[in-house]
């Protein structure tokens, strides 16, 4: 007898349509179907089409959950669609997981391409954690949680690895450790592997950090670092002004493991500093102080010997150090002064002509400028034989100057008088300061020149 596979009506004359329904529910049961499957239908392709998880996932739910109405059909025998909703449901259930898993996949693949552009690590230990947040909403959407728990365990390693590197941000020439409270001025080395970065503080202590590979070696306490420089091995060479109103610094070179190889204290301000890129030598120098042994001088230092080699007049930095087993070249002025390790210049007489040399080329209103560095203070006797030559030889190329303003030949000759008088040569002084006066009579030598001719008749 035939009975509608919906509403179970049976009799020997009731007609059924090819579903097994009767009249009243075929119609109502083939719009239902044909509702569902629409929506199936536009679901899959969306599925298929979107790049939006949560869009993707709402609709695998939607299929679901239509695919479930159809198969109360089916569970009567009455034919729906194809695939068969049962086959839907289980495909869409796996299809969930898979668009979650490949989805933290595809995030986490995306960050670790963009580490080696990324500028610090900072930036991608954020977004590891924004795939551990999507694993940890994710995951209770899933049948099968565990499916993200390899995804979840390589994300929290590489954060590991990351935050166990420095923390810091480069931006234009200052380096930031945000967990040291740290900003300073950087320094990369030539091959570009470490970084030395240096934090003045002015009234409490500073600091230098060195960092390699973006891996903070260490930290130094020091008054007032500046000017820090790293070699290729990770030597370090710093200034250190400290905390004085007197002119004085110390000069460091430190070791890559953070032990301090070298401490220079000069009683003058530091000027520059720098180091080889072999982290052999290092080398500062200083600006005019009163005190002569360290002003104005370039200091050259062996960084495995800790020791001084070159102690060089004038405040130049070096133009090249070739170092060998045996001796330090160091150019300077375009000429090379060549010490052995325990500080003998091989060469004085050639360093000293090229000085010369070099001295006698320059402008007489730089040479002027040398000559009163020397003369600072008029400390005469302090002059050394070579000093005094050098002086003298300035003083005279001075006065023979075509072309040069009065009062420069004036004081010129003022300083001849000084080193005249220095040597107690009376006669020559008065000459000297007399022709300075009448060159310029503002030159400042009227009251000594009185003293000295009145001096001068009463011991002949
Ligand atoms: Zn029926």
């Amino acid at each position: 007898m035939p009975k509608c596979r919906l509403c179970d009506r049976s009799g020997w004359f009731l007609s059924l349509t090819s579903r097994g329904l009767c009249k009243t529910c075929a119609p109502i049961v083939n719009i239902n179907i044909s509702q569902l499957a629409r929506i199936i239908m536009e679901s899959i392709n969306i599925v298929n089409t979107s790049k939006n998880l949560d869009t993707q996932l709402s609709r695998c739910n939607v299929i679901i959950s239509r695919a479930q109405g159809l198969l109360s059909y089916e569970i009567r025998n009455i034919p729906t669609i194809k695939p068969h909703p049962a086959d839907l449901i289980n495909e869409f259930n796996n299809k969930r997981e898979l668009l979650i898993h490949s989805s933290v996949e595809h995030d986490l693949g995306a960050t670790l391409d963009k580490i080696p552009s990324t500028k610090s690590p900072k930036v991608t230990i954020n977004q590891l954690n924004k795939i551990l947040l999507k694993i940890h909403k994710y995951k209770s959407q899933l049948k099968t949680p565990s499916l993200l728990d390899q995804l979840q365990e390589k994300v929290s390693n590489k954060i590991k690895e990351l935050t166990s590197k420095a923390v810091f941000e480069i931006s234009d020439n200052l380096l930031s450790i945000d967990s040291s409270d740290f900003m300073g001025f950087y320094n990369k080395s030539a091959d570009g592997k470490y970084i030395v970065a240096f934090q003045d503080r002015f009234s409490s202590p500073g600091k230098v950090v060195l960092i390699h590979n973006d891996r903070i070696l260490y930290f130094i306490v020091m008054e007032r670092p500046n000017d820090a420089f790293v070699s290729n091995d990770g030597t370090v060479a710093v200034n250190d002004w400290l905390f004085t109103d007197d002119l004085a610094g110390a000069f460091y070179v430190v070791s890559p493991e953070g032990r301090i190889l070298i401490k220079h204290k000069v009683e003058a301000n530091l000027n520059h500093c720098g180091i080889t890129a072999d982290g052999q030598i290092a080398w500062c120098n200083t600006c005019t102080s009163d005190c002569q042994p360290d002003s104005d001088k370039l200091l050259v230092f062996s960084a495995p010997k800790a020791s001084l080699i070159a102690k060089i007049e004038g405040r130049v930095d070096p133009e090249e150090i070739i170092a060998n087993e045996q001796e330090v070249s160091i150019k300077i002025r375009g000429y090379y002064e060549r010490y052995d390790y325990n500080g003998n210049l091989l060469n004085a007489e050639e360093a000293q002509d090229a000085y010369y040399s070099y001295l006698l080329t320059t402008s007489p209103y730089e040479l002027i400028k040398i000559v009163r560095s020397i003369l600072r203070d008029s400390d005469l006797p302090r002059l050394s034989d070579q000093q005094f030559r050098i002086v003298r030889s300035i003083l005279l190329k001075i006065i023979n100057e075509q072309n040069l303003d009065n009062s420069y030949k004036a004081q010129a000759h003022r300083f001849l008088g000084d080193l005249s008088h220095s040597i107690e040569d009376i006669e020559s002084t008065i000459v000297h300061y007399r022709n300075a006066l009448s060159l310029d009579p503002k030159v400042g030598i009227k009251t000594t020149l009185a003293k000295l001719e009145k001096q001068f008749l009463k011991s002949i």
